[in-house]
């Protein structure tokens, strides 16, 4: 039997940059994934011609040099991938439907107190504070910004774990209306005002601060190019591999795993980027200590949403250059909503194949949807649903086109398709638990509570992707790098990246 030294389970993001980075480092890998596609959450789909994306539609931190820049250019990936940059003076617009005022996010630090400073006149110095609050607490994360000193690579301050987002945005200014647009864009880190702690704020909208980018064609592009790339350097990687036991040797560490097919892979070395609570329950009860696998298990995810995908008549609606967080009331911390006063908020984007296109091919609308409200057809499975769910699923999509229609009246004109999907169809397709977005949900009351460490209690068993480290692109290539650097040095690693 083959014998590799990593084995990683799971094609996600995080399993697919963490094989790329071992392969490039001289490693023998394989990776196996169980669905059909690689990617995990982040799949594009193609609708009459349109490519959508199940998840990640913009990132930060792709300007020439800057972190997510110099991490792909290392993996080998950035020449062949299609961007587009979005608009300067505003790459996220938020806007309150109620009163129709809109605040516009820039990109470049200068630039964001600048633009928004012109809505709040007498805040200038709250923003200011807002953003020098936010690199103080980048500075603090050394992968962030490419910079290692004396080998500390994360930060464990106390104050950024416990302070929650709400506490940070009443320290940094009284008013009212800025707090709410400061926080309007919480659907990128599902965040929760009493819980989420402040450095996950920080550390996403820095990313997107400085720069924002869309991909052209979709963001699965990212994953197809992690897999060309990993097989060009003579490695492997396998679809419809679905790992259902890790087996053991007699010093505790796993020396292969099961696929369902009942095929065993030999490694030195396993990296899972399965969600932790599945792979420790793959793992008997008596090789784990009690409470460290409870913690685990027991961890709460954060929120699904429901989607809708329009394909557009050709040449029917501009190609919107920014993204659109666009909230009913004059809250932005909507998301424990009683049923029928849902949709309260959406996010939308548009669909562009082309640079510079001026139409737009598609719109992705999404909004926070909690698993209660599909719960009741949890046993039913994809494409068997009984009618009363389809009649939910058109009730819920009629709900979300109303609110779009606030904000475009003729929208309905220019639909040629709608198609809409549930949390249970993000479960379905993605595999997380309940649909969740963006995996374990941190909070500030527990703040070490809700992290987990790539290194667990099994030897040669390394955790990786977004339950482990900050979710998003960005947040989960960063976590692949420390999870390679248990391997190999991660110190020389970051040199290389840096000089790429
Ligand atoms: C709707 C949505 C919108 C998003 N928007 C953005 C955005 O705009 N910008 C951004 O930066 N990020 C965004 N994200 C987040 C980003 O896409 C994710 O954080 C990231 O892709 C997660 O990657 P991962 O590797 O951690 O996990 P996953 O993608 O969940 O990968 C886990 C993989 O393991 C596989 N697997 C599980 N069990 C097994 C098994 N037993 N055997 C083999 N394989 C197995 C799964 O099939 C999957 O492929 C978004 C996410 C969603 C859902």
């Amino acid at each position: 039997m083959k014998q590799y030294d990593f084995a990683i389970i799971g094609g996600g993001l995080g399993g697919l940059i963490a094989a790329q980075i071992l392969s490039k480092e001289g490693k023998k890998v394989i990776v196996l994934e169980k669905n059909k596609h690689f990617g995990g959450v982040m799949q594009g789909f193609k609708r009459q011609g349109v490519v959508f994306d199940t998840g990640a539609h913009y990132v930060g931190g792709l300007n020439v040099g800057e972190n997510l820049y110099q991490y792909f250019k290392y993996l080998d990936i950035l020449d062949q991938l299609k961007i587009e940059k979005l608009n300067d003076n505003c790459f996220d617009k938020i806007c309150f439907l109620e009163s129709g005022k809109c605040y516009h996010f820039a990109q470049g630090y200068d630039n964001f107190v600048e633009v928004l400073s012109r809505d709040f006149p007498d805040n200038h110095a709250d923003i200011l504070e807002y953003v020098n609050r936010i690199r103080e607490v980048v500075a603090k994360y050394p992968l962030y910004s490419l910079v290692i000193e004396n080998g500390i690579f994360m930060s464990f301050e106390y104050e950024h774990l416990s302070t929650s987002i709400g506490q940070f945005l009443d320290e940094v200014t009284q008013n009212e209306e800025l707090k709410l647009v400061l926080a309007a864009t919480n659907l990128v880190y599902a965040g929760d005002k009493y819980s989420t702690p402040y450095y996950i704020h920080a550390l996403i909208l820095n990313s997107y601060i400085g720069s924002s980018y869309r991909f052209l064609g979709g963001a699965s592009q990212i994953a197809k190019l992690l897999v060309e790339k990993i097989v060009e350097s003579g490695n492997e990687v396998r679809n419809y591999s679905k790992v259902v036991k890790f087996n053991f040797n007699e010093q505790h560490s796993i020396q292969s795993v099961q696929l369902e097919n009942g095929e065993e892979i030999k490694a030195d070395f396993f990296i899972s980027n399965m969600h932790p609570a599945a792979s420790l329950h793959m793992i008997s009860e008596d090789r784990l200590r009690k409470v460290y696998r409870q913690r685990i298990i027991k961890m709460a995810n954060t929120y699904s949403i429901f989607s809708s995908y329009i394909v557009l008549k050709p040449g029917s609606f501009e190609n919107i250059s920014h993204n659109i967080y666009a909230y009913n009331q004059n809250d932005v911390w909507n998301n424990e909503i009683a049923d029928d006063q849902w949709p309260r908020s959406f996010m939308m984007l548009t669909q562009s194949e082309q640079e510079g296109q001026t139409h737009a091919s598609g719109i992705t609308v999404i909004s926070p949807m909690r698993y209660d409200m599909v719960k009741e057809w949890e046993g039913t499975t994809f494409k068997n649903r009984p009618q009363s769910y389809l009649d939910f699923k058109l009730e819920m999509q009629e709900r979300l086109l109303k609110l779009l229609e606030k904000q475009w009246p003729s929208l309905r004109d220019k639909i040629l398709a709608i198609e809409s999907n549930t949390p249970l169809t993000y479960e379905h397709y993605t595999h997380t638990p309940q649909g969740s977005l963006y995996g374990i949900i941190r909070s500030n009351a527990e703040p070490l509570h809700t992290q987990i460490a790539p290194k667990t209690k099994i030897a040669n068993l390394t955790f990786v992707g977004q339950n482990i480290d900050i979710h998003g692109v960005l947040g989960v290539t960063v976590g692949a790098f420390m999870a390679a650097g248990l391997y190999v040095n991660l110190e020389q690693l970051i040199q290389k990246v840096k000089e790429a």
